[in-house]
């Protein structure tokens, strides 16, 4: 009988930061129909118990917290309470983010700071976390959602592409870092993905932005999703420090 190839990430535990829409609850799911138990995380309770009822079927192997992922002891007494419940912490998805899209002369330093504690400082809180789980089991995963904005830069929100450009840089150099360790780091660089917000927009204007694709098609939460659960797998055992880009070859 031939093996699945994701067999591998059967009852693993998955942490994902922002899971409760788009891009995260995309990629809760995935792991979930993989067999992985998942510990998905959002910064109010009403959406993370939302995401729950969406995710009935999966009630044992689901549990939804809500924390503050810019404080460092909220995010070690979290995966404290996912190893008294679960034996180990395998991979973590580093997925939670904001976007910004305000011009460079009316940038305040708090629109700085709020974009860059959630899309950067939380990852380097949330990677230190489960660092200190994944060192003592010799073994672990951290992914890192960046964006197509880290290679090209964007024209306005100048934080967003700075703190995604930060987050490969934290990917490659933590790789670097960590391999001793038995862990691995990578990240995934969306395109532009149908997340609802997108698909609340004009049809005509969706299907332009299409027709600007390569591929001919805007990304899917989904497409993300398989590239998380590859890069998690034992497929991609000796990939660390990529940054994979996922955006039907889309160039801004
Ligand atoms: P989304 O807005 O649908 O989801 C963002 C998630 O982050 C939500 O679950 C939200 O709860 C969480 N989050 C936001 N602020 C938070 C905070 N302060 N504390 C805790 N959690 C918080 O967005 P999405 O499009 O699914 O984006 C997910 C990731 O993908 C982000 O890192 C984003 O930068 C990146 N990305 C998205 C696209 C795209 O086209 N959608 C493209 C490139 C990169």
């Amino acid at each position: 009988m031939s093996k699945n190839v994701f067999d591998d990430l059967k009852n693993k535990v998955v942490v994902v930061t922002g899971g409760t829409r788009g891009i995260g609850f995309a990629t809760v799911k995935a792991f979930l129909q993989q067999g992985s138990k998942v510990v998905m995380l959002g910064s109010r309770k009403e959406t993370v118990d939302k995401a729950l009822h969406e995710l009935s079927e999966y009630k044992d192997t689901v549990m939804g917290r809500y924390i503050d992922l810019n404080d460092l002891s909220a995010c070690i007494d979290l995966l404290k309470e996912v190893l008294q419940e679960w034996g180990s912490v395998d991979v973590l998805i580093n997925n939670a983010g904001v976007s910004d899209s305000k011009h460079f002369y009316s940038y305040e330093d708090a629109d700085f700071d709020r974009v860059m504690n959630i899309n950067l400082r939380s990852v380097f809180l949330m990677s230190k976390a489960a660092a200190e789980v994944m060192k003592k089991q010799k073994k672990g995963v951290i992914l890192n959602t960046s964006s197509m904005v880290s290679i090209y830069g964007q024209p306005a929100g100048v934080a967003y592409p700075t703190s995604k450009f930060a987050v490969n840089g934290m990917t490659k150099s933590l790789a670097r870092e960590l391999g001793k360790d038995g862990i691995r780091v990578n990240a995934v660089a969306p395109g532009i993905i149908a997340t609802d917000m997108v698909k609340a927009l004009d049809p005509n204007m969706i299907s332009a932005m299409a027709k600007g694709v390569p591929v001919q098609r805007l990304g899917e939460p989904e497409d993300i999703a398989n590239a998380f659960l590859f890069l998690a797998s034992d497929m991609a055992s000796y990939i660390s420090g990529a940054v994979l880009s996922v955006d039907g070859a889309y160039v801004l």
